[in-house]
């Protein structure tokens, strides 16, 4: 199946499973997760309507996407990898949402930015629902504390993103999820990949991550693949 086949299938299932689903989201959106795809895959992507990207590194969207948001002034850009706090500024002026805020000191420099008078891309904190040592994201008990914390600090934060530990049922950590959410009146919710955006829509996500099921499968990387 082609990239375009790939996306109109997807979204068919997507509209399919929100017309099922008891209380799903206003509006479920696709984030196509581009990361390793290089930018040819990226632009029959975007010849075929798909407008929203995600990538998990910093220099390899900076590679990708410049020349493509020229030609596509409306492709929006999501990270959804981790972010140092050395490679902030480079994130700001590229992101239209990072996906992956999980702890003060990241807060503390994007709000730096801020000051500064940067615009900071709309913003997603990552919940480890898993509570999973090696992976990113606040723990939910914590998750309160760092909302609070950037919404002091009048970061724009919109919502939750999570990665259930991969060998779980899906099911209960979209629920804590949406729970979290829901204490704390945000509305945005990024849950839900390949193997389980139609559980996500049940649970109420906002935005689907989906990569292999549109671009194929990934080559294998070295480093952390989340
Ligand atoms: C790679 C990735 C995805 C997409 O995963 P697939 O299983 O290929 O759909 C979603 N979210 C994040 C954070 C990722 O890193």
């Amino acid at each position: 199946m082609s990239i375009p086949e790939n996306l109109a299938a997807i979204l068919a299932r997507i509209d399919a499973a929100r017309k099922v689903a008891i209380a799903p989201a206003p509006q479920t959106a696709l984030v196509a997760i581009a990361k390793t795809v290089d930018e040819a895959g990226v632009r029959e992507a975007l010849n075929a309507g798909q407008r929203l990207f995600g990538e998990n590194r910093v220099q390899e969207a900076q590679k990708k996407y410049p020349a493509l948001k020229a030609q596509f002034p409306n492709l929006e850009l999501h990270l959804v990898g981790p972010l140092q706090t050395n490679k902030v500024r480079d994130a700001i002026g590229l992101f239209d949402v990072i996906q992956t805020l999980d702890r003060e000191k990241l807060a503390d420099a994007l709000a730096a930015e801020q000051d500064k008078g940067s615009k900071i891309p709309r913003l997603l904190v990552q919940v480890n629902t898993g509570e999973e040592e090696q992976k990113a994201g606040v723990f939910p008990r914590d998750a309160a504390a760092l909302i609070a914390y950037a919404r002091d600090k009048k970061l724009p934060v919109e919502g939750l993103m999570c990665i259930p530990p991969a060998d779980d049922d899906a099911a209960p950590h979209f629920a804590l999820l949406a729970k979290i959410a829901r204490e704390n009146g945000l509305s945005t919710l990024s849950m839900g990949m390949s193997g389980d955006f139609e559980l996500a829509v049940k649970f109420g996500a906002t935005h689907v991550r989906v990569g292999t099921a549109i671009f194929g499968t990934r080559a294998p990387v070295n480093d952390q693949e989340i």
